[in-house]
Formats: C-alpha cells, structure tokens, sequence
C-alpha cells in the first residue's frame, strides 16, 4: 500500500498543482465555489458520497463570495453512528483558503510551478498540500481492495485563515463532525511531515481607544492628547503586563519553544488625524490600538481579560486624565488533545514507519481549526498533521516538497489502516 502511495505520485502532484492554480485567496474569499467543486469531483470519482455545504447567513457570505465547504464520506462503509456494528469513523480536514500572495515572489503564485522537486505557490505549503496527501492515502487503500471496518470523511473547508467560522465551526455546528458520529480528526496543516501536532495556544484580541480633549496643537496643554494616554498604557504593558507573563510556562510543548511562554502584540494603532492626510495642528482627542494577546491553556480566559482591566482601571485611578474605551474582538480557546490517545499514538508510529524516526510531538503558537473540533464538535481526539513546512507558510516562494507530499500520504494511509482497517 505504501508502494501505492508512491506510484500516485504523479497523479497526486496533479492534483495539488490544480488546487494551487484555483486563488482562493482570504480576503475576500474567491473562488470557494470552484476549489469546493474541484475537490468534490475528486472525491466523487474515488467513489464518496459527496455534499456541499454552504455557509449561508454569515456575513462574509455573499453571492459574489460564497462560503461554500465540501464533505465526502467513502461508500462501500455503511454510514452508522459510533456504537452500531460499524468501526471508528476518521475524518480528514483540510481548509482550501490561503492568505493574500503579497510582495517579493520569483514565480507567479499561482501558477503551480513545479521545480527542483518542490510545488511552488500561496496555499502549496499552507495546505493544499495536505488536501491531496489525505485524499490520496485512502484513495491508495481503496485501489490495493482493502477492507475497511470503519467510516472515512475528507472534507475541504473555507476561512481557516479568518477564523473557520463558516467553514469547519459551520461543520461542527451543524453535526457533521460531533463526538456522536466522529472518532478521530486530522486537520491536514503544514507542521512539517516528521512531527505531530497536538494543539494550539489560545488568541485573545481587544481593542484600547483611550479618549482625549481637542486644542490647538500650539497649545496642548489646552487639551489632552489621547495618544499619549495610549502611550501610558503601552508603557504599563512593558513594565507590567510583559514582566508577568515571562514568568509564566506552559507544559505544552509548543514550538519554537519561545512560543511556551504568552505574549502581547500590538497589531494596529491609530490617532489623530490619519498620517496620509493633510494635517492641521489638534491635540489628538482619540486613539485606538488593537492587542493580540496569545494565552496559555493554564491561563484562564477570564484572568487573561482581568489582567486587561486590573491595568486600565488602576491608571484610571491614578490620572483623573485618563479616559477610555476597552472592547473584546475575539477569543479562541487553547486545544490540546491527549498525547496518549489511540489517535497521536496510531500517527506518531505511522510516521515513524515511513520515516524512521520518532516523531516529536508538539504545539503550534498559532491556532488553527482544531478549537471548533473540539469545542463545538466535542471531539477529543483531534490532531494536526501535514506536509507542509511550518515555516513556509504565508512566505513570498511558498512551496511543498514533493517528497514531504508523498511520505505524508503514506503516513496518512498507514495511519487510516491502523485506525479503521478490518482486523
Ligand atoms: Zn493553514
């Protein structure tokens, strides 16, 4: 079955190539319709049960950028909830979107170049890749007859990037991954081909405006300037805000290792009159920044948003001066299933069959649509694994090895037999 896997290889690369040509690219969202379909054809023809499931309601469904997922289940199983006579059901996930290509490419980002046994282009690595390397481990077990006890389920979904609302939380919202009918998830992301990916850290976002009075610039001590106030508030955060947080260490093991420790970006910030217009001399009566702060799955949410406020409120009570505004923008939960499981053990030894070596188990620093396996679906075994290079994704010349595609579709295949296989 492995030598299977192998000689797909072109089909396989086909494949992907043909998912990189379509730009899906996130924001706006374009071209889900047709990614959703091409994979849904592919899926039809290796014999699924295919169905489009459509995120409407939401507002970044629109006609014109349609939030359009796609879900396929493998006949020749009988469709059973876990408990009937039928085995675990393992369902592969992968998210079709892709970032914007950005600047400084040497090869068009779409064009699915291959070269020097590399696929280039935006979404290669981050995670077309991983759609054709799952697909096409089952399709190998299928081709060698093999006899499967369980269910299998390939879905591709849109918007992991902007948060998966519409696309895997829609899945799990609407029943199609739920602990009553899924065992086992892997989201096919690009951790690197020899490790295994447990979980991820938990994104808290809020947004500061702090408040001033206008005057003329001439004479500011007429008027309180916001963005000062803003500045205090930054300067809190460093003295501290980060000093606190350096002491703390997660158990999980999060890679880079930096990453075990939480954190606190400023992602935007504006004041006064914006800096591209014509200006005329004011003291800025408003200021606005927006905070990401990336939290540990031993730190409560309600601290981590306590320890926002404690900040704001005791400034407050020091400076008569300081006014301000403090808005929640999103919360991701941390996710992180057990390393014991009969799912990373089944991966990890998959991994190590094809590639000789133990499989270090780790964390991402970013999240990814793990949380809504988990909390929306309650699905507790649920882990991320891929072809890609972590560190190519979202980079101008992204690209996928095409030895780490196929050593990945093996691992994968290996790993389906081991879990749903007939014994
Ligand atoms: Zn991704």
């Amino acid at each position: 079955m492995i030598d299977r896997v192998e000689a797909m290889t072109d089909e396989m690369v086909a494949f992907a190539r043909a998912l990189v040509a379509i730009p899906t690219v996130n924001p706006p969202g374009e071209n889900y319709a047709a990614c959703a379909e091409l994979i849904g054809a592919r899926l039809a023809e290796f014999d699924y049960e295919v169905a489009y499931v459509t995120a409407d309601g939401f507002a970044e469904h629109s006609e014109r950028y349609p939030r359009v997922n796609v879900i396929g289940e493998l006949r020749g199983v009988p469709g059973a909830p876990r408990g009937a006579t039928v085995g675990p059901r393992l369902h592969f996930n992968g998210h079709f979107d892709v970032v914007p290509a950005g600047e400084g490419w040497t090869v068009d980002p779409f064009a699915a170049v291959v070269r020097d046994g590399k696929l280039y282009g935006r979404g290669s690595t981050d995670q077309k890749a991983g759609i054709a390397a799952s697909i096409f481990a089952i399709e190998a077990i299928r081709r060698e007859d093999v006899r499967l006890a369980g269910a299998i389920e390939q879905s591709g979904t849109v918007d992991e990037e902007s948060g998966g609302f519409a696309g895997m939380a829609y899945l799990a919202e609407r029943g199609y991954i739920s602990r009553e009918r899924t065992d086992f998830v892997i989201i096919t992301e690009p951790l690197n081909v020899d490790r295994v990916c447990l979980g991820h850290r938990g994104v808290y976002w809020f947004e500061v405006a702090t408040l001033g009075r206008i005057a003329h610039g001439s004479m500011p001590f007429l008027g309180i300037s916001a963005i000062g106030k803003m500045a205090d508030f930054i300067s809190a955060i460093e003295r501290e805000l980060k000093p606190a947080l350096s002491t703390r260490v997660t158990a999980m093991p999060v890679e880079p290792a930096e990453a075990r420790r939480p954190s606190i970006n400023i992602n935007s910030i504006t004041g006064g009159q914006p800096a591209s217009g014509f200006q005329t001399p004011c003291v800025a009566d408003r200021c606005e920044a927006i905070f990401d702060r990336r939290f540990l799955i031993e730190e409560p949410v309600e601290r981590v948003r306590e320890e926002i406020h404690a900040i704001l409120r005791a400034m407050a009570a020091r400076d008569a001066d300081f006014r301000y505004e403090m808005k929640d923008l999103m919360t991701v939960h941390p996710a992180q299933t057990d390393a014991k499981s009969q799912l990373v053990s089944t991966m990890a030894g998959a991994v190590r069959d094809i590639l000789g070596a133990e499989p270090p188990l780790i964390a991402s620093p970013g999240t990814y649509d793990q949380k809504h396996v988990m909390r929306l679906g309650h699905v507790d075994q649920c882990i991320a694994y891929g072809p890609g290079l972590l560190h190519m994704a979202h980079q101008p010349d992204e690209y996928c090895r095409i030895d780490h595609l196929v050593d990945a579709s093996k691992a994968m295949a290996l790993t389906a037999m081991r879990l749903v296989g007939a014994h």
